[in-house]
């Protein structure tokens, strides 16, 4: 804050004696408006609000005492310093201007060079409130702006796009599996991640987008004058550099992924926490259906009714659909250099009864079953044998975006239960037949033309049966994460493999609720619907 920038409002209802206040001012450095009452010094805060204030006690109307609880009470940009000129400056009044807000008092008849000193001692109150609101703004590890002041600024974007009737997006950004990285790699290579995906974030937006730090490893993005379709063509350029990147990590090199959730704003959006909310709901899905995605929230309500009305006309309830949108993203693999004995270990904690097999550079290498592992387990030199020799190493891995047709296919035909899925060659996730099934169930549900799958089958009370059934998957995701604490709390119990197999039944739940948490009453066609989801269920089934 430069002293020629200064602005200072002089508030005075005789003339002369905001004329001489400005004399001095001015010839100073310092840039003076007038105001000669109360209600005229509202109206100039309001259209520009100064730095400094300079009320006289006694006025006609509104005192200066009045003036400056009303000023207290307005929400301003900056701090505003507020000083009191009066004749009398005894204990009472003091404690009167005070109370009222006031910074200081300056007593009449007033001297020059003590109006300077007071106007200099005020300047160096204004500097360090400055800083602090900058530094309250501003994230400190990204140097974005933080999830308050976005919050302030998304208010005043929301205002100008309902005058101008201009669209606005709002894009949530969140990094995948980022707990991961802090516990291979340390909090504080986190933090160097974090501020990595910030600033490629920042690269990629315009001049008028606002970028957040929202929470930990979540970012929120406005994005003005954006339709959903245009934010979604930023967020896919914003998503694959950043999983282009190859982030230095010791002898190796990481790759990280965003997950990306849009929303515009509608009529039904009334206020920005709502679009906020809906750009969350889009990250979920994004989440959900395998990460490293841009989901918008149009698309994503969308998607599951014309897949059904497309699906009712052709008859093809895969229609579309692609291996990402139903795999299980992958928490844990094997290496081909380990032992078949943490192999069996691995299993048997894990209850995973099937794992890719990745060589040194992450590419997959083979398929592992405890099939494999009972050939091997008789003889006790074999238990110290590298995985590599009984895995098998001709997998059909299937590419990320293979029609989902092609995999259903395949499972109903062969007696295998699981394929992986793979993206650049390392296996990135699982469809078994089990996560076919649940993805094609959750699709008819979420999509609302059949209630719910417990209605189908009770015939009964349809509400009253997916509450309850909730409750137990609630109870069951309940029951998985205390298997994590416990296990993680035995220190004679080795946390990943015992982690791995709660966390995957626990994708699975999640998946369950989600897909519940999108039921809706139109229940309409729903006979048609009803038959095609037993037809298909008991196919994927066989
Ligand atoms: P998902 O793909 O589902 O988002 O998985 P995730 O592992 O990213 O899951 P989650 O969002 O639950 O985990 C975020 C983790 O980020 C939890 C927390 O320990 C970590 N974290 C939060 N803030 C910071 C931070 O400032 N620095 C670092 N290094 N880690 C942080
Ligand atoms: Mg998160
Ligand atoms: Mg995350």
């Amino acid at each position: 804050m430069t002293t020629n920038r200064l602005t200072i409002l002089v508030v005075d209802d005789a003339p002369p004696m905001r004329r001489l206040l400005a004399r001095w001012l001015e010839t100073a450095g310092y840039r003076v408006e007038q105001a000669g009452s109360g209600a005229e010094a509202l109206a100039s805060i309001e259209a520009s609000c100064p730095e400094m204030l300079i009320i006289d006690w006694n006025m006609p109307g509104m005192d200066g005492v009045e003036l400056c609880r009303r000023v207290r009470q307005l929400r301003l940009p900056h701090y505003v310093y507020t000083v009191f000129l009066t004749a009398r400056c005894g204990a009472e009044q003091v404690i009167q201007g005070l109370d009222a807000g006031a910074d200081g008092f300056l007593s009449k008849p007033i001297q020059r060079e003590e109006l300077l000193a007071r106007v200099r001692a005020g300047q160096r109150m204004l500097v360090v409130e400055q800083r602090l609101a900058q530094a309250a703004r501003t994230d400190e590890l990204t140097g974005l702006r933080t999830r308050r002041s976005f919050h302030d600024l998304f208010e005043k974007e929301w205002d100008r796009s309902s005058r101008m009737r201009i669209p606005v997006s709002c894009a949530m950004v969140d990094i995948d599996f980022f707990k991961r990285i802090n516990d291979n790699h340390g909090h504080q290579f986190g933090d160097q991640v974090i501020e990595l995906i910030g600033k490629t974030l920042e690269a990629t937006c315009r001049g008028s987008d606002t970028l957040s730090r929202y929470g930990g490893e979540e970012f929120c993005v406005l994005l003005p004058e954006t339709a959903e379709h245009e934010a979604a063509v930023w967020a896919e350029r914003a998503r694959a550099e950043i999983a282009a990147l190859r982030i230095p990590a010791g002898d190796d090199s990481l790759r990280v992924t965003c997950s990306f959730g849009i929303a515009q704003r509608s009529d039904e959006t009334v206020r920005p926490a709502e679009l906020i909310d809906r750009a969350d709901q889009a990250l979920m899905c994004s989440k959900q259906s395998g990460r490293d995605r841009v989901v918008c929230f149009n698309s994503m309500c969308e998607a599951g009714r014309s897949r059904l009305k497309d699906a009712s006309q052709t008859g093809d309830l895969l229609a579309g659909a692609i291996a990402r949108d139903v795999m299980t993203p992958l928490i844990a693999c094997l290496r081909t250099d380990q032992t078949i004995g943490s192999a069996a270990d691995f299993f048997l904690r894990s209850r995973i009864n099937s794992t890719p097999v990745v060589d040194a550079a992450g590419q997959l290498a083979g398929m592992i079953s405890e099939k494999d592992l009972l050939a091997a387990m008789v003889s006790l030199d074999a238990w110290r044998e590298p995985i590599r020799k009984v895995m098998k190493p001709n997998v059909l891995a299937y590419s990320e975006d293979t029609p989902i047709r092609r995999i259903y296919e395949f499972l109903c035909r062969v007696t295998i239960r699981r394929v992986v899925i793979v993206r650049d060659g390392r296996p990135c996730g699982t469809i078994s037949r089990g996560a076919l099934l649940r993805w094609f169930r959750n699709l008819v549900v979420s999509s609302g033309r059949v209630g719910n799958a417990w209605e189908i089958l009770s015939g009964g009370d349809a509400e009253a049966d997916a509450r309850t059934h909730l409750a137990s998957t609630a109870r069951e995701l309940a029951r998985q994460a205390s298997a994590i604490e416990r296990a993680i709390g035995d220190r004679h119990s080795p946390i990943s493999a015992c982690a791995v197999g709660a966390a995957t039944r626990m994708q699975e739940l999640a998946a369950d609720l989600l897909a519940h948490s999108r039921d809706n009453d139109e229940l309409s066609d729903r006979a048609g619907m009803l038959q095609l989801w037993v037809l298909e269920g008991e196919k994927t089934a066989g």
